[in-house]
């Protein structure tokens, strides 16, 4: 029987393990060093913050691995022999594959900080970190201030969980306002208002310069490149991440920043494929990046791989880009391509709304020219991916957008609707006169 063998035990090495199970008879098993099951990683904070139990972040019951013949294995992986088609796990243990399938995730970054290893400094990542920052920030008692540097996603869930304990939070921002590399300007203001306004320290257009040592080895300050010096306890790297991928060294895998795979993700080894944030696309897919450390990504990958071990050789076509998240309070959520001022492109124009009191607003993408819907971002709106994707590949224009936008909404009954506002606002900016229609569930069921 064709035995496959999966590193790494995240969204993408499961999605791909369960559906070759659902496809197929053949032996299957899952190599992780982090934890024995699945576990969701966008969990974790709330893990921390006391909204759920780590059991609650394990999509499946621990029964399900073995029902379904998905032999788990508790190891790290430290070689992989190409030519003998094997695996040498850290303990000495060697493993025979047939299909290798490589979903080892990322990493957090460091730059090479002076004093980026001193304890009390750490990423927020694994399973591992978040037991770390248990015992390192348990409380305000004993973690008096936390400084967090790098703004993206993961700093300002890391910057909500120790606000949820109360521990003083400064967080160093390099950008000059957050996360403005990938949001418009008129949403990036609007996140650092609100960073502000939840008692976090935000220091924008600052860089860590060094992480200053007690005489016990863990970090007491830190250095900013402005020359201010901060007493902390806590330092959190969260500049980002990069495809956890050094145990390949001397394989003969191809990699560049990540593990270099085609359309099919396959790498240049035959039976070695790559997915999820460890891959790195030779071509980049439409606008999207060579290497997507996204959720969603993963599970793409895993499905479409699981297709051609099976024999139904598939493509990674991962269609309209779509993410979401969340900045403190405030959902976010994605559709189609709406760049940030620094990544724009010339034909690319912007509708910004935002309400005149609280934290939401929309921003959509359109063609100057031709008025083409390219994207929208919503923050504390919820919107439908069905019908946003639709308007994308049906190549809506702004007018029908405007015109449906309340097809679109997703938010539970008896939320406050802002469509209204939104298309009075697009009227008023651009001399229109689009009456809004009313939701039609007809409509939105009509083709999905
Ligand atoms: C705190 C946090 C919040 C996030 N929030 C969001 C979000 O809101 N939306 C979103 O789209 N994305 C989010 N992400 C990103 C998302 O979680 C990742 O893109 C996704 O989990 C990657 O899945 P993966 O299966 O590729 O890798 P991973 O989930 O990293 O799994 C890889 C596994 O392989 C194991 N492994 C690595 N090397 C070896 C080895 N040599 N031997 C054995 N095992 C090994 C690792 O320990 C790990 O368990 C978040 C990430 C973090 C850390």
């Amino acid at each position: 029987m064709e035995h496959i063998v999966i590193i790494g035990n995240g969204i993408s090495g499961i999605t791909a393990a369960r559906h070759i199970r659902k496809l197929s008879d053949k032996k299957i098993t899952i190599i992780s060093a982090e934890s024995n099951y699945f576990f969701s990683r966008t969990a974790l904070m709330y893990v921390y913050m006391g909204h759920m139990k780590f059991e609650h972040t394990q999509p499946y019951e621990n029964w399900f691995w073995k029902k379904n013949r998905l032999d788990l294995v508790n190891g790290y992986v430290s070689k992989v022999d190409t030519a003998n088609k094997k695996l040498i796990l850290k303990s000495s243990e060697e493993i025979k594959y047939d299909k290798l399938i490589i979903a080892t995730g990322s990493k957090s970054n460091k730059f090479g900080w002076p004093g980026q290893d001193l304890k009390g400094v750490q990423g927020l990542y694994s399973k591992q970190d978040l037991e770390l920052l248990e015992a390192n920030a348990p409380n305000s008692e004993v973690c008096k201030r936390a400084v967090i540097v790098g703004g993206g996603l993961i700093g300002i869930e890391l910057a909500e969980m120790l606000r949820s304990r109360e521990i003083p939070v400064t967080f160093l921002v390099r950008e000059t306002s957050f996360w403005n590399g990938v949001l418009p300007k008129g949403e990036s203001r609007m996140i650092n208002e609100h960073i502000l306004e939840h008692h976090i320290d935000l220091k924008l257009d600052t860089n860590l310069k060094e992480i200053i040592s007690d005489e016990k080895g863990w970090a007491k300050a830190v250095v900013t490149d402005k020359g201010e010096t901060i007493p902390c306890t806590v330092v959190g790297l969260t500049a980002g991440v990069t495809p956890n991928i050094d145990f390949l060294k001397g394989s003969g895998i191809e990699t560049g920043k990540g593990v270099k795979v085609n359309n099919f993700l396959e790498t240049n080894i035959a039976d070695v494929y790559a997915i999820g944030d460890c891959a790195e696309q030779h071509d980049a897919i439409g606008s999207r990046r060579p290497v997507e450390a996204v959720w969603y990504t993963g599970r793409m990958m895993g499905e479409a791989l699981a297709q051609t071990i099976c024999g139904n050789k598939r493509a990674y076509n991962p269609g309209h880009w779509f993410n979401s998240a969340k900045f403190l309070d405030i959902e976010y959520q994605t559709y189609g391509w709406v760049f940030s001022e620094k990544s724009k492109k010339d034909q690319e124009q912007h509708f910004h709304w935002r309400h005149p009191k609280e934290k939401i607003c929309v921003t959509i993408a359109f063609h100057k020219d031709t008025k083409q819907f390219l994207g929208i971002n919503t923050f504390g709106i919820r919107m439908r991916h069905e019908i946003l994707d639709r308007w994308l590949t049906e190549k809506r224009n702004m007018d029908y957008v405007m015109e449906y936008l309340k097809d679109a909404n997703f938010d539970p009954e008896f939320y406050a609707q802002y469509e209204e506002n939104i298309v009075s606002h697009y009227n008023s900016l651009y001399s229109a006169n689009i009456a809004s229609r009313k939701k039609s569930w007809k409509r939105i069921f009509s083709n999905i």
